[in-house]
C-alpha cells in the first residue's frame, strides 16, 4: 500500500510513519529527514537546501521529486511506501501520481492528522524547554509560524486534491500518540490493506 501520512509541522507524522513501518513493515520515506541527511554528509545538494530549510521555507519541487523517485525504486518499497513530508505542494502530488502510474501504482490512502495551531506551537515550547533549546534550527516558535504559514499556502490545498480523488481519511491528531496510532491503524484495516512484514 502507498500511503500519504498529511498533516501541518509538528503533527506527529514522523512519529506515527516509524511506528506504522515498525507494525506493518512500509518503509517511511521522509523528504526531511532525506534532506538532513543530505546536510549532515556535506552533499552538494545540502549544501544548497541548508538555509532554505532553516528558515522553514520549501526546497524546490524537483528537488523532492528527484529525491523521492530515486528512493521509491529502491527494493524495500516493492510492497509500497509511507510518504512522510511529501508532496507539499500540489506540482509534488501530481509528479508523485504520475511516478506510481508509470511503475503500475497509486496512493491508496492519506491519512491527515488534524491539530490546531496553538496545540503545535504549545508543542515546540515544550520540546524547547524539555531538552533547554532547540534541537533542529527549524523548531523554534517563530519559524514554525513560518513552516505554519507556508503549509497553509502551499500544502493544505493537497486535502482538497485527495478528497476529490476520494483518498483522504482525518484522524484527531490531537489525541494521545497510542490512541492516534490505533486510529490509524483502524483506517488502513477499514480501508482493506495488510502489512507486509515478512512478504518478499
Ligand atoms: P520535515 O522534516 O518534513 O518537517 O521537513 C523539514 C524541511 O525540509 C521543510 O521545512 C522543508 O524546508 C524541507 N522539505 C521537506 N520535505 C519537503 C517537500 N516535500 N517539499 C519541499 N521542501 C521539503
Amino acid at each position: 500500500m502507498n500511503l500519504v501520512m498529511f498533516g501541518p509541522p509538528g503533527s506527529g507524522k514522523g512519529t506515527q510513519a516509524k511506528r506504522l513501518q515498525e507494525q506493518e513493515g512500509w518503509p517511511q520515506l521522509s523528504t526531511g529527514d532525506m534532506l538532513r541527511a543530505a546536510i549532515a554528509a556535506g552533499t552538494e545538494l545540502g549544501k544548497k537546501c541548508k538555509s532554505i530549510m532553516d528558515a522553514g521555507e520549501l526546497v524546490p519541487d524537483e528537488v523532492v521529486i528527484g529525491i523521492i523517485s530515486q528512493r521509491y525504486d529502491e527494493p524495500d518499497c516493492a510492497h509500497g511506501a509511507i510518504f512522510d513530508g511529501f508532496p507539499r505542494t500540489i506540482p509534488q502530488a501530481q509528479a508523485l501520481d504520475q511516478m506510481l502510474k508509470s511503475r503500475d501504482k497509486k496512493i491508496d490512502l492519506v491519512i491527515e492528522l488534524k491539530v490546531d495551531d496553538k496545540v503545535l506551537i504549545d508543542r515546540v515550547k515544550a520540546r524547547i524547554a524539555q531538552s533547554g533549546g532547540a534541537v533542529r534550527a527549524d523548531d523554534t516558535p517563530e519559524t514554525l509560524q513560518n513552516r505554519l504559514n507556508v503549509y497553509y499556502q502551499n500544502t493544505a490545498p493537497l486535502l482538497e486534491y485527495y478528497q476529490k480523488q476520494g483518498k483522504l481519511v482525518t484522524v484527531d491528531g490531537m489525541a494521545p500518540i497510542d490512541a492516534v496510532t490505533a486510529a490509524i491503524a483502524a483506517v488502513i484495516e477499514k480501508a482493506g490493506h495488510k502489512g507486509c512484514l515478512g512478504i518478499g
